[in-house]
């Protein structure tokens, strides 16, 4: 590695990581399933906000067996609220393979554990080095953006293909003997000190290290092109209760965005001049047999996707004709909806309604 001392620059990150490390519940063990959880829970979400979700869910799917065997519909439930429902699905997936082939035993080799569903390089390299102490390399955004500082890696980090620069970078530094704690330090150092916008330089352990500072470039790496801009869509929702108070929900296709989640009726808003009640009303009778009288709109959702932004106007509604309920589409009490895992959006739509 040009200019570095690497066994000095392990020393610095692994000594800064054991006294300073957060306390967080993934950290208590090293149990292969705990850390694949919450490894996945942290992809696209803040640790913060993964602290709750992963007790829950440890505590009512303590492991791979328990996991392996629960249905979908109660996983899915769990998961309410953290997005990217595919994470859950695959994981899903992989643990009743892991269940099935290996025994219930999480793989321990590179070559085994990617062939899951759903682990990408990242998380097998977090798993094989966190679990079983593997040398493996585990590159997110975040260690390549501490990486790309500390070498002065100018590559696009934007491109999947700069990850194997970082992979590579990360097989000649990481420690031997404490690949866990190296890797867990980089994570680490990318959310608490070498933060996006303002790294704080002077507390860092690694400063001397690092070839940004040394040059003040720190602020100008890494080098990321900015996405696509997301497409926007306009859409109308109704939360519409028949005579006896119950409510009409619907069961997303099981495959594509937000797959099997359960939402109230919706559609997009395909003419811009025709008015959007009567759009929903039309496609009520046409999609589900359902005619309703439409009231006035109660709020407005604007939910965003990595490519796609949603805004949605709500209506509540009283629905006029019989409801032939299907596996798809059902009439619940309020009561009976709380065992429905909804979308972040469709739930903000039921508070407004709730608050209306
Ligand atoms: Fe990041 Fe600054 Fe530390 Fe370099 S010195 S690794 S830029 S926080």
């Amino acid at each position: 590695m040009k200019n570095l001392d690497v066994s000095s620059f392990q020393n610095d990150l692994i000594s800064w990581f054991t006294k300073e490390q957060r306390t967080l519940p993934w950290r208590q063990d090293t149990d292969p399933y705990k850390v694949w959880v919450s490894e996945i829970m942290l992809q696209q979400t803040r640790v913060d906000t993964v602290i709750p979700y992963f007790n829950r869910f440890i505590r009512q799917f303590p492991s791979i067996d328990a996991l392996a065997e629960a249905d979908e519909e109660r996983v899915l439930k769990a998961w309410e609220g953290l997005g990217y429902y595919s994470r859950v699905r695959n994981l899903h997936a992989a643990v009743k393979e892991v269940k099935e082939q290996y025994g219930g035993k999480v793989p321990d080799t590179p070559e085994a554990i990617s062939k899951l569903q759903g682990v990408g390089p990242y998380t097998s390299g977090a798993i094989l080095s966190i679990a079983y102490g593997v040398p493996e390399p585990a590159v997110d955004g975040n260690v390549m953006r501490v990486l790309s500082r500390i070498l002065t890696i100018w590559e696009d980090i934007a491109k999947p293909s700069t990850r194997k620069i970082f992979e590579e970078a990360v097989r000649q530094l990481i420690s031997h003997e404490n690949p866990s704690y190296f890797n867990q330090a980089l994570m680490e150092l990318g959310a608490i000190v070498c933060t996006p916008t303002s790294p704080s330089c002077l507390l860092c352990p690694v400063r001397n290290h690092c070839q940004a500072f040394h040059q003040g470039v720190q602020t100008d790496l890494p080098v990321k092109t900015k996405n696509k801009k997301q497409k926007r869509v306009q859409l109308a929702a109704a939360i519409l209760v028949n005579e006896e108070g119950k409510i009409l929900i619907h069961k997303r296709p099981g495959s594509g965005l937000l797959a099997n989640l359960w939402e109230f009726p919706n559609t997009e808003m395909i003419m811009p001049l025709r008015n959007e009640k009567e759009q929903l009303g039309d496609f009520l009778i046409s999609e589900w047999k359902v005619e309703a009288e439409l009231k006035d709109q109660i709020g407005q959702i604007e939910h965003i996707f990595s490519h796609l932004i949603w805004n949605i106007n709500v209506f509540s509604g009283m629905i006029l004709s019989d409801v032939e309920e299907q596996a798809n589409l059902k009439l619940v009490s309020l009561k009976e909806l709380e065992q429905y895992a909804l979308p972040v959006s469709h739930q903000k739509m039921l508070k407004l309604y709730l608050s209306d």
